[in-house]
């Protein structure tokens, strides 16, 4: 997995940006330690180690579903007393994170998406142009399947034996199949990528800003 500027780049930025505008202090202006927004971050408790404070003082995360004390299956419970159980998992449409269930769930149901998600697989294979402009070139070729085949012929329906005898070579021992079917299982807020947030920079988190 390369390093990646999703969370920092689509949401924490355009949050802050909009929460700033939202408060009457654009930036740079300075905003006043008494003036700050509550957020709401829907962390269940059987993922309570992905709550996190925002890192400026003018946001203060709340987690109501912690404070509630709901679980994931506490919530599909409640999701499916309103007939919304079959509510996905929030993420991007072309998370790299995304297992074959996923992938096969946009290809089947949204021609548009799918094209849209393997139009930007293609593009993504040389990495990012301005880095490789500014000297950061990447090392190899880009893919979103785990396979490290192009998403349109990516083994996505059925992985044979053997197949799957190779990728666990290349991915190593400690990679869960259900990974590959099912993706990570957490879903991504901004507070709380769905990747490994360990890895993330103070850049990814649009701490300059
Ligand atoms: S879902 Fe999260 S990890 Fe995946 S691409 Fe979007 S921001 Fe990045």
């Amino acid at each position: 997995m390369t390093r990646r500027q999703c969370t920092g780049e689509y949401k924490i930025k355009p949050i802050k940006k909009q929460v700033r505008a939202l408060l009457g202090y654009p930036y740079p202006a300075r905003i006043p330690r008494e003036v700050f927004v509550e957020q709401w971050v829907g962390i269940s408790t059987d993922e309570f180690h992905r709550a996190k404070d925002a890192d400026v003082k003018y946001m203060r995360n709340r987690h109501p579903l912690i404070d509630l004390g709901w679980s994931r299956t506490d919530c599909v419970r409640y999701l499916s007393s309103l007939n919304l159980a079959d509510t996905p998992k929030s993420s991007c449409l072309g998370c790299p994170f995304h297992g074959n269930s996923q992938w096969r769930h946009i290809r089947d149901t949204s021609p548009a998406e799918w094209a849209d998600v393997v139009a930007f697989d293609a593009a993504i294979r040389q990495g990012n142009a301005r880095a490789n402009a500014s000297g950061n070139p990447l090392l190899g070729e880009a893919f979103l399947h785990r396979s490290r085949v192009p998403l349109a012929d990516a083994p996505i329906d059925h992985v044979t034996a053997a197949e799957w005898a190779a990728m666990q070579q290349e991915l190593g021992d400690d990679e869960d199949p259900a990974t590959l079917e099912e993706g990570v299982t957490d879903g991504c807020s901004p507070w709380a990528c769905r990747g490994d947030a360990d890895a993330l920079t103070r850049d990814d988190f649009g701490l300059a800003t």
